[in-house]
């Protein structure tokens, strides 16, 4: 059964996409915690990184360099972002599908909750 990342690459369920190419998707995060909070897909279903393949390096540069794009068309390189990515329940993982968090527009805090 298709999962809702899949839907979101398949037009079947609505989002705010701000970005695509053959390999990539980037959309608006349905319930942002901070006023730019955006996830960054692979079109390949994966996981999360820790079933990420050797075969998968070039995608994984490519994703790298969405996140970079993104983040200039979207005016958070001059103030910086974070990177997020969930694995599994203690590391947060509530959709399970590879996603990048990139979010920005606020002063992050650390250590994360
Ligand atoms: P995770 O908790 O797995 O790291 O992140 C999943 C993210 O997906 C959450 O931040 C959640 O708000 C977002 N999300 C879940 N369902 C949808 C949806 O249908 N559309 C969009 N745009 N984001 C979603």
């Amino acid at each position: 059964m298709k999962g809702i990342f899949e839907k979101i690459i398949d037009r079947e369920l609505e989002a705010d996409i701000v970005y695509e190419d053959g390999l990539a998707i980037a959309f608006k995060d349905i319930n942002p915690v901070a006023p730019k909070h955006f996830l960054v897909i692979p079109k390949k279903k994966i996981r999360n990184i820790q079933t990420v393949s050797s075969n998968d390096s070039h995608l994984f540069t490519h994703l790298f360099t969405v996140i970079q794009k993104l983040a200039i068309q979207e005016n958070m390189v001059e103030e910086g972002y974070r990177v997020i990515t969930n694995i599994g329940e203690y590391g947060g993982q509530t959709v399970d599908y590879l996603h990048f968090h990139i979010i920005g527009g606020r002063t992050m805090r650390w250590p994360p909750g």
